[in-house]
């Protein structure tokens, strides 16, 4: 059983389709795939009628910003309910202040002295629920500026770089509690990856796990293996769920190939059990698992 709990689609930054992605999970051997696509459940139909015709398991899920300490933090939600009314809003304000800063990021990088313009961005992505710093990149990969999504962040869109922008994120607490609200099951994304390390020790994941967070993305490219053990052992202190993925891009991002880091049988099931719960708790209409 292989089971892959973290891939992107053409509905936010990945390259694939959400039909493309189910396919391609289906080449790689996955028997269970949730996509997670940034802040938007856009990708969800098409990808559960692929997953049907595939008779692959598909978990409806999503990978929304936060932000606590001022460090960002991303949050897997598997299965919440994405018209819950907070909820919905608060996905809304990521996703509007994303493609707004757009134009800020433009002009920062022409002054900079490159040579771009925001209809090139958007004629570049036109599934994105909005449109971030993956599809600027892209078209500095197309102008032959920078080698790829990585040189790109590196170069010119991180922090402290010339096309640096802040955007709006919520506080990682009040996502906790809208996901949970919405009855889907929240993990925290590459806890120990960019940025996080520092805001996300054990307190701060105990406080976290208080307030109904279920699991932790202990498998995951951006953890070395001593920082998995450590993680693993934190999590398995606070009762937290273990998950592991390949936070897919397609050729987004290299090295974060389809099933690379995948997520133990059991643990899907502690997940989709604390989800179960969170929706009965709800009684919100939550998203099914699509299976064969
Ligand atoms: P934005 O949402 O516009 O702030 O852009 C952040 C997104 O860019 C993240 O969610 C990642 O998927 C992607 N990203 C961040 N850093 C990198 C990187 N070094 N290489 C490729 N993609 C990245
Ligand atoms: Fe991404
Ligand atoms: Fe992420
Ligand atoms: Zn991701």
């Amino acid at each position: 059983m292989r089971i892959d709990l973290h891939t992107h689609s053409t509905a936010s930054d990945g390259t694939l389709t959400p039909s493309e992605v189910v396919r391609a999970a289906v080449a790689a051997g996955l028997d269970v795939l949730a996509l997670t696509d940034h802040d938007s459940a856009d990708g969800w139909e098409e990808a559960a009628t692929a997953a049907r015709d595939a008779r692959l398991t598909l978990i409806r899920g999503m990978e929304i910003s936060s932000k606590l300490d001022g460090a960002g933090v991303h949050l897997l939600a598997y299965l919440p309910d994405p018209t819950l009314p907070a909820l919905a809003a608060e996905l809304t304000r990521i996703l509007d202040g994303r493609s707004s800063r757009l134009p800020a990021m433009i002009a920062q990088l022409r002054r900079a002295g490159l040579d771009l313009t925001a209809e090139e961005v958007k004629a570049g992505a036109v599934d994105a629920a909005a449109l971030g710093r993956p599809h600027v990149a892209d078209v500095l990969v197309a102008k032959g500026i920078v080698a790829d999504r990585a040189a790109a962040f590196r170069e010119w869109l991180g922090w402290g770089r010339p096309g640096y922008v802040a955007r709006y994120a919520p506080s990682t607490y009040t996502m906790i509690e809208l996901v949970v609200a919405a009855g889907g099951a929240p993990v925290i994304a590459h806890p120990w990856g960019r940025g996080s390390r520092r805001v996300l020790d054990g307190p701060t994941l105990a406080s976290l796990a208080e307030i109904g967070l279920v699991g932790v993305e202990v498998d995951h490219q951006d953890h070395e293996p001593g920082e998995r053990e450590t993680l693993r052992q934190m999590a398995a202190e606070l009762g937290l769920v273990v998950t592991g993925s390949s936070d897919f891009h397609g050729e987004g991002k290299v090295d974060h190939e389809l099933g690379c880091n995948t997520t133990a049988p059991d643990q899907l099931e502690r997940l989709l059990t604390a989800a179960a719960q969170n929706a009965s708790r709800s009684g919100r209409a939550v998203p099914e698992v699509v299976r064969p």
